[in-house]
């Protein structure tokens, strides 16, 4: 060492013991500092000394066992290494305690110990003579081959080393700038070495010795990295750096939890790549896998995109690429299964049918995708289920509810932070087959937004013809979804883009007739919401009354989903009943049971409903089974929720039902009309949209015009029915948007009866739109209008001419029990919704000679 070159080292010097390890003049070591005599040694003379010559230390390998430090001075190395303390960093966790930097400058030998307490100091002699180090040429000659050789076996091992980590490099420049006389020493601190070894070095005193030792350390040095560069080589592993550099790695504390947790994490990847191997993903597929396995490889696992590309290829290889389930179909069978999952609903069950008995003969899914299209809790999605049943295939719902990004469908691309594939590809991983059957659930309710349109994104899906390579941006590789059978729901095609109902097709699913819900609940969902509360028929009995008073009472649908929640609050009414009857039972006391007298009014006896509300045995437990006649209706469910309001609003002047058709399936709807003195104004009032204004203004129109005919005047008696009047028409039921033609009808005939004084029927309904000239026109969702009407109890209706053909879906009993009037014009309308019907002046019967 140069810097060496001038230093004589003190003649007294104070002594460091270490344990660990072993300084040799040329290198630098750092070493912890803990031991009382030690520490005091770094208090009062490194961090007190001044001079330079104060932070000059002898360092003593301290040979004996480092457990048995006690206040003796062990016996004392005799040589040892002349250092200079570089850096002293103090901590107080976990113990006191300093580390030292030291760099050796030159070997001593102790001449005669000075004093022990409180660390020791000894009077040395000089062994290397620093100042001959500069001096190469000279000791080159002393020493020639063996040097010489020495130098050889220096390059060759450092040449082995990674030229581009800088400590290398350095070393190798040193390795030519230094004289040669240094070069064991430093050399041997740097090779992997056991303190034994470079004990007996520093023990070397004379050059020639230390250099005839430390070659066949070199050797050995050498011999290892060549072995183990084979091996890396063999694993195709280009992390040689950290290897070559630090040899003694796996031997030194602390490194080795490191290293096994980096070779886990490489058994992992090589698990996985083996995964990816035999997985039975596309060409395509496994060639984009292999690739970011090889990057994977190479990346540090601390890298975010670690995780990310992991979790790519974990997906990669769960996806059902070549699995499927095997399709039995039989449609002998499938007509079993549907009969036995729904009643009714013939014509969804006859088109179904046909589409998988064509599939049966084609084998293959080239259809129209089937839209199974109506009002809620009508059996959809259970449909669908059944199906999957039928085929014997995994069934997986996706719900289209608002989603509003086309990546919701097509997944975000891998370049996101939180990217992740769409809801097909997470469908498939769930059911773990290429052809489940999937449900596309409320395709009416796809949205739109800044993200893109999902529904464009559904066309690709959807369309046989491309959806055999679907990419799903996340994937970014085809996945093959033509095995896959979709089938779609909505509550109206409205609002279903045109492209993709292009591809659809649909099937009407209209609401049930009140007959229909009875048989659908004792049939289906009676049984199953006992079975869900644990209850036997032998426990409850709800007879077809009382379920004909719920869906009439309680629930105004044209489904029967509230029915069967209703169906569900009883079931737990009388599971609470049963339970307690049980408890009770085990121990009868007549005194406790006289409470809860409310309860007691639905226990009775099997044979006499009429106990019900004898209250001579009202302590007695629950006589099996619980019957639910009106009164347990009324405790359960609480007052009816619908009363059959009709008549009682249909008792002055200015009313008339009307039938509308919402999403949600037909619906009756009042119309009121009132006038006043005014300017001739007409108010709206109800939320309406711009076509039932329009009607409105129609009707007023239509009727002013034809006021004489009718002898309709106003309060002042003229026929000009605005003159001095305002007019206010209101539609309640005003939270709900309405809007549409076939108000028109109900308009005029509420107007009329309003301008006549005269009552509208109270058991008619009607719907129609209606033109400037009095003429009825068709309109649409006639089945579920009726059924509405029926279920609201009414008895005739009034339908323009023209929806004559759609009478014909309406089920035998309910078109039994209604009466129907096909209207073409106003008059027949007005005739056939008053009483005794609607009086015409006779000159004026033709109602197109007027015009
Ligand atoms: P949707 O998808 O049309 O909104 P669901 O399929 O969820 O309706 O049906 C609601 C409930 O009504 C389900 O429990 C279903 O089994 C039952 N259901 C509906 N229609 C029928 C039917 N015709 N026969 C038997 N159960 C039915």
């Amino acid at each position: 060492m140069a810097a060496g070159s001038a230093i004589q080292i003190p003649t007294r010097l104070p002594l460091l013991l270490t344990h660990e390890s072993v300084l040799l003049p040329g290198s630098t070591m750092r070493t912890s500092v803990d031991s009382p005599r030690n520490m005091q040694l770094v208090r009062s003379r490194l961090l007190k000394g001044t001079s330079l010559r104060s932070t000059i230390i002898g360092v003593i390998p301290n040979t004996s066992d480092p457990t048995s430090d006690c206040d003796d001075l062990p016996s004392l190395h005799r040589i040892g290494t002349a250092a200079l303390a570089v850096q002293v960093v103090g901590s107080n966790w976990p113990k006191p305690h300093y580390t030292l930097l030291v760099t050796g400058l030159c070997r001593f030998q102790i001449l005669q110990l000075l004093k022990e307490k409180p660390y020791p100091v000894a009077e040395v002699q000089q062994l290397d003579r620093l100042e001959q180090f500069t001096n190469g040429h000279k000791s080159e000659e002393e020493l020639g081959e063996l040097s010489e050789q020495f130098y050889k076996y220096a390059v060759q091992l450092v040449e082995m080393l990674d030229m581009s980590v800088p400590a290398v490099a350095k070393l190798r420049r040193l390795l030519d700038n230094l004289p040669r006389e240094a070069l064991p020493d430093i050399l041997t601190s740097i090779i992997r070495t056991t303190n034994q070894e470079k004990l007996q070095i520093l023990d070397a005193v004379r050059l020639e010795e230390r250099f005839k030792m430390t070659i066949p350390l070199l050797v050995r040095q050498i011999e290892g990295l060549k072995l183990l560069q084979k091996t890396r080589k063999s694993k195709q592993d280009d992390d040689k750096r950290v290897v070559a550099i630090r040899p003694s790695r796996r031997i030194s504390h602390g490194s080795i939890t490191e290293d096994e947790e980096e070779e886990e994490d490489h058994d992992d990847v090589v698990m996985l790549e083996k995964k990816i191997r035999t997985s039975s993903m596309s060409e395509q597929a496994l060639k984009v896998c292999l690739k970011e396995i090889k990057r994977l490889k190479k990346m540090p696992q601390s890298m975010p995109e670690y995780a990310l590309t992991r979790n790519y290829l974990e997906l990669m290889v769960e996806l059902p690429w070549n699995k499927s389930t095997k399709d039995r179909l039989e449609i002998r069978a499938a007509r079993i299964v549907l009969d036995n999952d729904h009643y009714a609903m013939e014509k969804l069950k006859k088109r179904v049918l046909e589409y998988l008995a064509v599939r049966q003969l084609k084998n293959n899914l080239k259809g129209p995708i089937l839209c199974f299209v109506g009002p809620p809790g009508v059996g959809k999605t259970s449909v669908g289920r059944s199906i999957a049943k039928t085929l014997g295939r995994e069934f997986h719902r996706i719900a289209l509810g608002g989603v509003c990004d086309q990546s919701d469908i097509r997944g975000h691309r891998r370049t996101y932070v939180g990217s992740m594939p769409g809801r097909i590809i997470n469908g498939l991983k769930t059911v773990g087959v290429n052809n489940p059957v999937f449900l596309l659930d409320e395709v009416d309710k796809l949205a739109k937004s800044l993200q893109g349109d999902p529904a464009a994104a559904l066309l690709e899906v959807l369309d046989p013809e491309q959806n055999h390579s679907f990419t799903d941006h996340y994937l970014n590789v085809a996945f093959d979804l033509s095995q896959v059978l979709f089938i779609a729901t909505a509550n109206t095609t409205a609002t279903i883009p045109p492209a993709l109902l292009d591809r659809m097709e649909v099937i009407q699913v209209p609401g049930y007739t009140q007959e229909e819900k009875i048989e659908i609940a004792h049939r289906h969902l009676i049984p199953k919401q006992l079975e869900l509360h644990g209850l036997t028929p032998q426990q409850i009995q709800i007879p077809q009354v009382t379920t004909l008073g719920i869906i009439t009472r309680y629930t105004r649908e044209a489904g029967v989903r509230a029915l069967d929640r209703k169906l569900g609050a009883i079931c737990r009414a009388v599971a609470v009943k049963v339970a307690e009857g049980q408890h009770k039972e085990a121990k009868p006391d007549r005194a406790e049971l006289g409470e809860g007298e409310d309860c007691k009014e639905h226990i009775t006896e099997d044979a006499k409903p009429e106990s019900i509300s004898d209250t001579a045995d009202l302590a007695l437990p629950p006589e099996m089974p619980i019957l639910i006649d009106f009164h347990a209706l009324k405790d359960i469910l609480g007052p009816p929720m619908y009363d059959m309001e009709v008549s009682e609003r249909l008792n002055q002047p200015g009313v008339a039902i009307g039938l509308a058709w919402t999403p949600l399936g037909g619906e009756i709807m009042f119309v009121e009309a009132s006038r006043m003195d005014g300017e001739g104004q007409l108010t709206l009032t109800g939320q309406l949209g711009d076509v039932m204004k329009e009607s409105a203004h129609l009707a007023i129109s239509w009727l002013r015009s034809n006021a004489k005919r009718y002898r309709l005047t106003n309060a002042s008696g003229s026929f000009d029915l605005l003159d001095n009047t305002d007019i206010h028409l209101h539609f309640p039921a005003g939270a709900v948007t309405k809007d549409g033609p076939s108000a028109g009808v109900t308009i005029v005939t509420c107007l009329a009866s309003l301008f006549s004084g005269r009552l509208v029927c109270s058991d008619v309904a009607m719907t129609g739109e209606i033109t400037l000239r009095g003429l009825v026109l068709p309109v649409g969702g006639i089945k579920d209008k009726v059924l509405a009407a029926h279920r609201a109890g009414l008895k005739r209706i009034i339908l323009p001419q023209r929806n004559e053909k759609d009478l014909e879906e309406i089920a035998a009993p309910v078109r039994q029990e209604l009466s129907f009037v096909l209207a073409a014009c106003l008059d027949e309308v007005l005739n056939a919704a008053f009483d005794g019907g609607f009086a015409v002046k006779p000159s004026l019967e033709h109602l197109n000679s007027k015009l």
